[in-house]
């Protein structure tokens, strides 16, 4: 088996072999592209060294030496050697981009020897890297904080009076190449190496062991990227762009990654190396200062970008670096983007004709998309409010919170339910998380491209950067135009404009762009897969239309029945004795429940409405105070301790378990006749004064055996086809179930035969197949997520292998019987991309979920990605 690869080995399709970076890398080499030639490590050689317990073995180390030799052959230069040293650098690269998590080592190759050889050549240059190498080094592989080599620099430019580590002579690099190994080897408690194999192999390592460091396994599992990876290891040439007059260095994308507008975007420095740009310790220029000073480097570079992004078929980021006016590419992927970015980016080259519609419905990161239905500032308060600072728009969608200046504080802010906003001079790969879980990101320095900018882009968060007007003290408090702001003062930010404002401002829902809804019709005519909406009220069911839902997939009947005058009907049948009382009180809900479904059909017209009957357990709908329960024993005048009793005898250990679903309408079927004459008469009634074909499917809950299905659609159908022949009319009902029981899914073929259709309720399915409450089980589940057990919540996101096996079953048991029963979903899954994903593989008819979710369900279920 083969564990290394030369760049010229591989190709874009060996992703998974030699990561993202290394197989662009090779597709470059392949393109004929400028590229530093190099090797890549590969990831199964990552999951060998960890299978080896943290040991690269023997063949793999002979497999690198071998690559190594050939580099020097194709370079013309030695490792380590005597004249024309070969330099470079180790760089991580999983198959899915993971900006900053994982780590990367320049100038590899320099010892005090090397540097004195390479210095005959350019000394500034020589000295410049070695400095950078073993702070480096130091970082990666040793784990020595960079703050102590900070620290000597800042005192050598102090003492030089010089402002910038770019502006140093050679004297003041050599010093500070002397402080570094002073300060490395009290760390390291050993001098820096002086072999440089022995750097090789230990940077390969570090980067290995760089794929389990905290950060990166935060990243991966907000992302979804397995463990089971790993990284590959890049070894690279090195190209130099801190050789003085015409050296550059830079990042940019095809098209700029906030607002999606096609115009090269990005930013560089002059006589710069790797990380300075992004790191957001020098402030960097505008690409296009760039074209002025490098017209040729600047025009071959913008050439190379076309040509990529035709080739990738999406928006590239790229990094490159200039040595003396010779351009070298040195990465290159597909660009995180804003959701705004994104939807420009797909519609345009569609209409660009680079891409196909489907290509463009695929390019979409549904995550990210979930940021276009974030919320906006409220505009009138807007347009009252205190504008008190502007930065760079790196991230759009509005946000209002707390002030926190630290990663651990926002955490804090988080645990307590207050939303709160992260202020920093810049961030670093350790505030991932506290930047996860504010509602917004202001950091006073950095570009478009810092790290603050494109995590927030991952993220879908907003965020504003390079903020200046924001002075952030060590003391944690930050200053704007002259005031003090504290930890806990409220702010407002918006990514879209750079604006930051005094005080809370309110939000409203964010609305859809033109280019997202020709986007969004795209979508609906590729997929087979309907989108449907979970509502109880017309006001959700018109929004989820406005939002393109095809139908309605539940409708949850006990919501209606929570409203002020509504609920005292409701406990009134409860408190029945008779079902001749019940049925009384039952009559009073009638009038009430068939005008909810006269207004909700009217304005679903002829799509299909699915209405569940009564679900909840009925101790739900009792007072629990006892002025309420006196109120009630006033109004039923029953004494109050009558009540109680009635109350205390609805008691149950398990009502997730107990007396609810199907079970309820079994014990008083009148409930059930009650919903039917409502739905019945209401279609009825809508078809008549308003024409519309309307489509009511009626949906029985918690059924477990077809029996308990059996004794209530006969009963239902009786009433219905008897309303119906009253009317003289003819009416298209369906009557199905939701499969909601594990011992449902194994029973489906029989269930089949009885029922028009079906939709899987997979909250209470995941809760009854873990036997676990949902409402009980989020604190353990953050014990099992700690412990790596569950770390996924089953009920956000389902749990594709168990409880989707059950799924799986039980969609083929009841296909075999009727191929073309109607099958859906409508449990939160319904609206979950991932779940989405396992939905549409099988072949359902629709997945249903809230208004709000709409949009992004009908992306998802149009990607064949
Ligand atoms: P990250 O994944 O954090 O972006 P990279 O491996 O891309 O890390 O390295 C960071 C930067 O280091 C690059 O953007 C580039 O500027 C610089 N770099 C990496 N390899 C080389 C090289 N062979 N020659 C010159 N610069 C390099
Ligand atoms: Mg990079
Ligand atoms: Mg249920």
């Amino acid at each position: 088996m083969q564990f290394v690869y030369m760049f010229s080995e591989g190709n874009a399709a060996m992703r998974d072999v030699l990561g993202g970076k290394g197989a662009n890398l090779a597709e470059m080499t392949q393109l004929g592209f400028p590229v530093p030639q190099g090797f890549t490590v590969s990831t199964a050689a990552c999951n060998d060294y960890y299978k080896e317990n943290k040991v690269i073995s023997k063949s793999i180390q002979k497999e690198i030496f071998e690559k190594l030799a050939r580099l020097e052959a194709v370079s013309n230069k030695q490792f380590g050697g005597t004249h024309n040293p070969l330099l470079v650098s180790v760089r991580s690269g999983a198959r899915a981009s993971m900006p900053g998590m994982m780590d990367t080592v320049l100038n590899l190759g320099l010892t005090d020897d090397v540097v004195e050889v390479m210095a005959q050549d350019d000394a500034r240059t020589a000295f410049d890297s070695y400095r950078r190498l073993i702070q480096m080094y130091a970082d990666v592989v040793k784990e020595i904080d960079k703050k102590y080599f900070d620290q000597e620099l800042e005192f050598v430019l102090k003492e030089t009076g010089i402002d910038s580590d770019h502006d140093l002579d050679l004297d003041a690099l050599k010093g500070l190449v002397r402080r570094y190994k002073v300060i490395y080897e009290y760390h390291a408690n050993e001098p820096f190496p002086q072999d440089p194999r022995v750097q090789l192999m230990e940077a390969i390592e570090a980067v290995f062991r760089s794929w389990n460091n905290p950060r990166a396994i935060y990243y991966r599992k907000m992302h979804d990227i397995p463990e089971s990876w790993g990284t590959a290891v890049n070894i690279q040439e090195m190209v130099f762009g801190n050789k003085g007059e015409g050296c550059a260095t830079g990042v940019a994308f095809s098209r700029n990654p906030a607002s999606g507008e096609k115009m090269l975007y990005g930013e560089f420095l002059f006589n710069a190396q790797g990380e300075d740009v992004v790191a957001g310790t020098h402030t960097p220029l505008t690409i296009d200062q760039l074209e002025k000073t490098m017209p040729e480097a600047y025009q071959e570079f913008y050439d190379l970008s076309q040509k990529l992004e035709h080739h990738y078929r999406d928006m590239q980021d790229m990094e490159f670096t200039i040595e003396k006016g010779k351009l070298f590419m040195l990465q290159t992927r597909n660009g995180k983007r804003t959701a705004q970015a994104a939807v420009q980016i797909a519609y345009d080259m569609v209409e660009e004709g680079i891409i196909t519609k489907q290509e463009a419905i695929n390019q979409l990161d549904t995550q990210i998309l979930e940021g276009l239905l974030h919320p906006q500032f409220d505009e009138k308060a807007l347009s009252v409010a205190d504008m008190i600072a502007k930065g760079l728009p790196a991230s759009p969608g509005a946000a209002s919170g707390a002030i926190v200046f630290d990663a651990t504080t926002a955490l804090k802010y988080f645990e307590k339910g207050t939303p709160c906003i992260l202020v920093r001079l810049e961030t670093s790969p350790e505030d991932i998380e506290g930047m996860h879980v504010s509602s917004g990101i202001l950091t006073s320095r950095g570009g478009m491209t810092s790290h603050a900018a494109v995590v927030a882009r991952g993220m879908g968060k907003s965020c504003i950067v390079g903020c200046s007007e924001v002075a952030v003290k060590e003391n944690k408090t930050a200053i704007i135009k002259g005031k003090t702001y504290r930890e806990g003062d409220l702010i407002s930010i918006d990514g879209s404009t750079g604006f930051v404002y005094e005080g809370r401002i309110g939000t409203q829902p964010g609305l859809l762009s033109d280019e997202f809804k020709t986007l969004l019709t795209w979508a609906d005519e590729l997929a087979t897969v309907k989108v449907y909406t979970n509502a109880d009220t017309p006001k959700d069911a018109a929004k989820a239309l406005e939002y393109g839902a095809r139908g309605i997939g539940l409708i949850r009947t006990e919501h209606m029945f929570f409203e002020k005058n509504r609920i005292r009907a409701m406990r009134e049948m409860i408190l029945s004795q008779t079902t001749v009382q019940r049925e009384k009180a039952l009559e009073k809900l009638l009038p009430i429940q068939r005008q909810d479904f006269v207004d909700i059909f009217s304005v679903m017209k002829e799509l299909p409405v699915t209405i569940r009957y009564l679900d909840p357990p009925l101790h739900e709908f009792m007072p629990t105070t006892t002025q309420e329960i006196e109120e009630l024993a006033s109004i039923m005048s029953m004494g109050v301790s009558d009540i109680k009793t009635v109350i205390r005898s609805l008691h149950e250990y398990n009502p997730m378990m107990g007396h609810r679903g199907c079970r309820l309408a079994i014990s008083y079927p009148e409930i059930a006749m009650m919903q039917t004459r409502a739905i019945i008469e209401a279609a009825l009634e809508v078809k008549k004064t308003e024409g519309y074909d309307v489509q009511p499917e009626i949906m029985i809950p918690l059924v477990g055996d077809v029996k308990e299905f059996n004794f209530l659609a006969m009963r239902i159908r009786e009433l219905a086809d008897k309303i119906i022949n009253e009317h003289e009319l003819s009416l298209n009902y369906r009557v199905g179930t939701m499969i909601e029981l594990p011992r449902a899914c194994v029973m489906a073929d029989q269930i089949a035969k009885s029922v028009d259709f079906i939709s899987f309720g997979t909250n209470d399915l995941t809760q009854m197949s873990f036997g676990f409450s949902r409402d009980d089980a989020g604190e353990f589940l953050r014990d099992y997520d700690r412990l790596g057990i569950i770390t996924k919540d089953p009920f956000a996101s389902l749990d594709t292998e168990g409880v989707g096996q059950l799924i799986e079953l039980a969609y083929h048991k009841a296909r075999s019987i009727k191929p073309d029963i109607k099958i859906g979903v409508c449990g939160e899954h319904g609206g979950d991309p991932r779940s989405i994903e396992f939905f549409k593989k099988l072949g359902f008819n629709y997945v249903s979920c809230s208004p709000f979710r709409v949009p992004i369900a009908r992306i998802c279920v149009a990607q064949t990605k």
